[in-house]
């Protein structure tokens, strides 16, 4: 599903380049449910950026589905994204002034030839397997944190994507709160057969999971296969 070979990502900080990842490289089968764990500032949300479309890597190349996106302009590449991938993300980032039901909707508007009533099956299938059905015409700050991640869960997947990413979705949630919501990305990823890619920092909330990757300055320095 995701191939990614020998990135490598250099930041320039003023007069000094910074460089974050040196020679990474992952392959990540379809289906999977992969953690990328490995303290604040080891480069996890770098590479998730990076495999998600979000930002190029220095040099390397990432193949998604079969296809290179080395070669891609901004606007392919975010055609691309749009096309194939889910992000969901620490702070949520809802639009505040869109309803719950509004903002799982907004991704569906960028995709053509989706008729109205599709969309709205869509939307209204999401809602529901995560819960949020009676807070649909709520805006963000009418409902909780928790609540909220539930609702960029639905929005990540409403375009079917084949592959999501998830970084530090827990971060600014309780323990409790954070289980849920990781019990509810497996659930949903199990039902939608989703390929899965979660970062966090806190290996504590981390069970279950198909793999489990661990990183440190950059660099995989594990890649466990766990058995269920
Ligand atoms: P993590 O997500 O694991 O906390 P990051 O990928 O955010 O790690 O950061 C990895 C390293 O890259 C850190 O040392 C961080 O300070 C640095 N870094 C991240 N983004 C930038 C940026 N835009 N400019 C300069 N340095 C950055
Ligand atoms: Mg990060």
């Amino acid at each position: 599903m995701v191939k990614a070979s020998h990135l490598k990502k250099v930041y320039r900080a003023g007069e000094i380049d910074l460089e974050v990842i040196k020679d990474f490289s992952l392959e990540i089968n379809e289906g999977e449910f992969v953690s990328l764990v490995g303290p604040s500032g080891s480069g996890k949300s770098t590479v998730l950026n990076m495999l998600g479309c979000l930002d190029t890597p220095t040099s390397g190349e990432i193949i998604i589905d079969g296809v290179s996106t080395k070669a891609m302009s901004r606007t392919q590449r975010a055609n691309f994204r749009g096309e194939n991938i889910g992000f969901i993300f620490q702070s949520f980032n809802l639009i505040p002034v869109l309803s719950v039901y509004e903002n799982i909707e907004y991704p569906l508007i960028m995709i053509q030839n989706l008729s109205e009533n599709e969309r709205k099956s869509r939307v209204l299938k999401l809602l529901e397997e995560v819960g949020m059905l009676d807070h649909k015409d709520k805006t963000p700050d009418k409902i909780s944190g928790g609540q909220m991640q539930r609702v960029a869960i639905a929005r990540a997947l409403v375009t079917n994507p084949k592959i999501v990413f998830a970084d530090e979705p827990t971060a600014n949630l309780d323990t409790k709160t954070a289980h849920m919501i990781i019990d509810l990305m497996k659930k949903i990823q199990r039902e939608h057969q989703t390929t899965f890619v979660f970062a966090t920092h806190d290996e504590k909330i981390v069970s279950n999971v198909d793999r489990l990757i661990t990183l440190v300055d950059g660099e995989i320095v594990a890649d466990q296969r766990m058995n269920q």
